[in-house]
Formats: structure tokens, sequence, C-alpha cells
């Protein structure tokens, strides 16, 4: 099985221990490429010697919303600069993580939505996709991107919407990327929703070392594990695992232009 994890982050310090055995592990096991995505202006620097030290591995940078407290203003200009700096170099494949999260009450809106805007324009500026944490605020996300309608589009990380929601997505040219949350067997509305999507708009991601599936409940997330989260995945939406990974696979490489 040949797979692609669209959403990682492997640059985090639960990873430092063992980082090179996991990679050499996780490509054995079929996991060709994987992205890992900024959240704040520190890691930057991590994410980018990251893509550049291993084969296989992309880098995304954004502010995410999660840590809306540690961003600053310069933070936003930083962000441009490293675009503008790294501007078609393959190892950059989007502007990411970044969204709403409605989900955590202490985090302002307003200031959320301005940090929101300001990256979707990057993505239209530079031309890249968009890698988006969306948390009980698919209404405001969807409103948004109406109003910018970014050319290369993106991914909804760790989608767990309706399909009504899924099609808007769909309509706006984006991906939904689907990982562990669904093979939870509480995760009912989307074991409904997982059959109707259509194959060309799933990517895989583990959001690791966060969302665990559920064959390794409690423990820390990784790269690795994409087999079986793909396995389940297929399971739920009736069709065989290969035909997952081949078909999530594709619609990657075609967003990230691999
Ligand atoms: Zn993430």
């Amino acid at each position: 099985m040949r797979l692609i994890d669209t959403h990682t982050h492997l640059d985090f310090p639960d990873f430092d221990a063992d980082r090179p055995r996991l990679l050499a592990n996780a490509a054995a096991r079929g996991v060709e490429r994987m992205v890992v995505l900024g959240v704040y202006q520190a890691n930057f620097q991590r994410v980018w010697d990251l893509a550049c030290a291993e084969d296989g591995v992309h880098a995304a940078l954004g502010l995410h919303p999660v840590y809306l407290e540690q961003h600053r203003p310069e933070h936003l200009t930083q962000l441009r600069e490293w675009l503008q700096r790294l501007h078609g170099d393959p190892r950059l494949c989007a502007v990411g993580e970044f969204g709403l999260d409605y989900y955590l009450e202490a985090l302002d809106k307003q200031r959320q939505q301005a940090l929101f805007e300001a990256q979707l324009q990057m993505a239209c500026d530079f031309a890249l996709p968009a890698l988006l944490h969306v948390r009980r605020s698919h209404a405001q996300v969807i409103a948004t991107l109406k109003r910018y309608k970014p050319a290369r589009a993106g991914v909804i990380h760790a989608f767990a919407g309706s399909y009504e929601e899924a099609r808007e997505y769909i309509k706006l040219g984006f991906r939904l990327g689907l990982g562990g949350a669904a093979t939870w067997p509480q995760a009912l509305r989307l074991h409904r929703t997982l059959p109707r999507l259509p194959l060309d708009s799933i990517v895989l991601e583990t959001d690791s070392p966060d969302m665990a599936p559920a064959m390794y409940a409690g423990q820390r997330n990784s790269p690795e594990h994409l087999p079986e989260i793909a396995e389940a995945l297929a399971e739920l939406m009736g069709i065989e695992a290969e035909a997952l990974a081949e078909a999530s696979s594709r619609n990657a490489c075609e967003l990230f232009g691999w």
C-alpha cells in the first residue's frame, strides 16, 4: 500500500528520541511522503530543517489559531517573508496550519478571523494550497472561503463535519483530510458521512502526535500507523483499502503538484 500523510507534526519534541527510526519504518510501511506543518513562528525553522534533511518530507508554514496568544503582528510579516524566500522550492508545499477554532471559547473570534484572512490572502498571493484547522466553525470558514476563492484550494484537516458541509468544501475545490477520528466507535455521524463522500475529495492524514486511532488508543500517533488507519477507513466506506490508498495518494499529488 502506498500512502501519503498530509498532516503531521513530526517536528514536535514528542519525536525527538526516535525520529529517524520512525521515518524509516513509515517508509517501509509504504508512507512515501508526508507534510509537516508549522503552527507558530518559533517552529518554522525546525519544520523547514526537517523538510531539507529528509526525502519525502514537505513543509507547510502557518500560524495556528490555538496558539493565538503567542502570535505577534510581526509573525505574519515573517511568515510572508518565509513564503517569499521559499517561493518555487518544491519542499514548501502549502500555507498551514491555520484556520478558525470556535471550540476553545477563550480564543477571540475577531482576532482569529483577522489571522485567518491574512493567511488566506498569502495562500492566494503565493498560489499555495491552504491547510485548514476548522473546529465548530464550518459556516464561518465556508463563508470566508467563498469571498477569497483560493485558486489552489487545500485541505480541511481532520474533517468531522456534516455531509452538507463536505459538499460546500468540495464545491470550493477543497479536499477533506481523514484520519484517526473516524476509527472511534462513537464517531457515528462521521461513519454515516464517509461512504457518501466522493473518493476524489479525500486525502489521508494522522495529525501525529495527536488524534490516535482507536487501535492505538492513548498512545502517541505516528505516520507509521497510516496503513491501519487507511484499512479502518476503507472498511467504513465499504471499499478496498488499496482503492482508498490509491485515490487518496493521487488526490494529494494533484493538490500539491507532485
Ligand atoms: Zn495539526
